[in-house]
């Protein structure tokens, strides 16, 4: 790994080489010179507002993108290392399950099955926190045209208001803020890199270990600029600049559980679009990584592995068929592991245990961009002899035959390429500028997934013995 010596972490490295995913821990620590702010391209980011402080070393301890930071498993294991079993991709867990919720319309107002909300709400009821710090809809985003935001549910009836899940930057320096300010007891919800800054942040300020006393992580594909929404708004008629409100997961009767609905509001005239399913939908391929934050290309934790409970999609082919919606749970904290054993028993919630195995299946293609293409990726910053984060993950290329490689070229391709020709083409106001620039790349990349004319005939012949033997169709 390529190091500079004496240079200083953040400034330095994580800032200018695009690695900051604009948590806000980093504007927790006392006194700290940093403020979050949306760039240009609709990602947020730290911002140093003085650069006489000297707290350097302290607030880069709890970036998570630093390397001054310790590390997932490292994290994880002075947590959980002596009430869970450890696995390699989802680090440890007492237990793992699919399932929904079935009490209340926790299941019919989620993203999936309704869990993660509902373990707020029962944190809550059961006085075992006195607020959730969660992402909501933004109520003025008319002014300022943010639409999802961190904020604070002091009531069961204000738990509920929470969002489903938010493909949209969002950042904590807000909700820190509040904490350090409010005593009592909080649960938090967030994408793995921000339960990890929350993590580093309690060994750094103890205030924060005391206070936040549930996390509650969302498995991670990556994260979206602010673009996404414009992106979908303006495909359902609502040109960047005019959304009020979107709903990534609108969930629409008789679809499957994978044909995510979206739903969005445009401000003049105040008017519902869609829904429509994502499919129909240009650039919302998630490997196609259109409009993903630099750092998530260097990112190796898929299912949140140091939070207390980790939840995510169901994907997996006996879930899909139900369009309600199913979540995948990893459990790692005992007192959580009780509450649900509780519901589980009561029928409040149905779960089915998961080996550990079926989880990483469910999020296969997360794993492979986050095991394999991170090793490659690491490998050519290494090549070009640049910086990057420590990661558990080691370069390497020589896993990789050449197309596997450029599959993954491609898609740093169109994130960075996304960024640009959407900003072209909200100049121009015109969306064919986007779309077809990126429709090139597209079609570079879906060239990478058809067979080669060899594979082709081979499946070809044995599609044909199969017949003539009078099996059934498997290929
Ligand atoms: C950016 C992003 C990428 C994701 N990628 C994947 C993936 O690749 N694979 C997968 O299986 N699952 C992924 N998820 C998680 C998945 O979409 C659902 O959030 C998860 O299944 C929980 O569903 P639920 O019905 O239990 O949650 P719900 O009951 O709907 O509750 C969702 C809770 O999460 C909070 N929340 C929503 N968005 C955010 C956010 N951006 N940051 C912090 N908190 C938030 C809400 O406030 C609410 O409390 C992703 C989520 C996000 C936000």
């Amino acid at each position: 790994m390529v190091h500079f010596i004496d240079q200083n972490d953040l400034t330095e490295k994580v800032l200018p080489g695009y690695y900051c995913i604009g948590c806000g821990a980093c504007t927790a620590i006392e006194d700290s010179p940093f403020q979050i702010k949306m760039n240009e391209k609709g990602q947020y980011c730290a911002y140093i507002s003085d650069s006489s402080v000297k707290l350097y070393h302290r607030i880069a301890s709890v970036c998570p993108f630093s390397e001054k930071a310790i590390n997932e498993s490292q994290i994880a294991l002075k947590l959980f290392g002596h009430q869970a079993t450890y696995h390699d991709h989802i680090g440890y867990f007492i237990n793992a399950n699919a399932g929904y919720v079935a009490e209340g319309k926790f299941r019919e107002l989620g993203s999936s099955g309704g869990v993660a909300k509902w373990l707020l709400y029962e944190l809550l009821r059961r006085d075992k926190v006195d607020a959730v710090i969660q992402v909501a809809q933004n109520l003025s985003a008319d002014k300022d045209g943010i639409l999802y935001k961190y904020s604070v549910s002091n009531t069961l009836d204000d738990v509920l208001n929470g969002s489903k899940s938010a493909y949209y930057p969002v950042e904590m320096s807000e909700a820190l803020a509040y904490i350090r300010k409010n005593p009592g007891r909080y649960a938090i919800t967030g994408i793995p890199c921000f339960i990890k800054a929350i993590r580093l942040l309690s060994v750094a300020e103890p205030i924060f270990k005391e206070r936040i006393v549930y996390t509650i992580g969302l498995v991670c594909g990556h994260l979206k600029s602010k673009s996404y929404a414009e992106m979908i708004g303006w495909q359902l008629g609502v040109p960047p600049g005019g959304l009020s409100y979107i709903d990534f997961r609108k969930k629409i009767p008789g679809k499957r559980a994978n044909q995510k609905g979206v739903e969005v509001k445009s401000k003049l005239p105040l008017a519902l679009k869609g829904p429509d399913i994502v499919q129909n939908l240009f650039g919302t391929n998630y490997n196609h990584g259109f409009f993903q934050y630099h750092a998530c290309n260097f990112c190796d934790d898929v299912v949140a592995e140091t939070a207390d409970i980790s939840v995510g999609d169901a994907w997996l082919p006996e879930y899909l068929p139900d369009g309600q919606g199913t979540s995948v749970v990893v459990i790692r904290q005992a007192g959580i592991a009780q509450l649900v054993k509780d519901a589980i028993r009561e029928k409040r919630v149905v779960f089915q245990p998961l080996n550990p195995e079926r989880v990483v299946e469910s999020q296969a293609g997360g794993f492979r961009q986050r095991r394999e293409g991170l090793a490659y990726r690491l490998q050519l910053m290494e090549k070009e002899q640049q910086w990057y984060p420590p990661k558990r993950v080691k370069p390497n290329s020589r896993h990789l035959n050449a197309k596997r490689k450029k599959i993954y070229q491609l898609r740093m391709q169109m994130t960075s390429q996304s960024h640009e020709l959407f900003d072209q083409a909200k100049k121009a106001g015109r969306f064919e500028i986007f779309q077809e620039g990126m429709q090139l790349l597209i079609d570079q990349y879906q060239r990478l997934y058809r067979p080669t004319t060899g594979r082709r005939i081979k499946r070809a012949i044995l599609r044909r013995t199969h017949r003539w033997l009078g099996w059934p169709k498997q290929i």
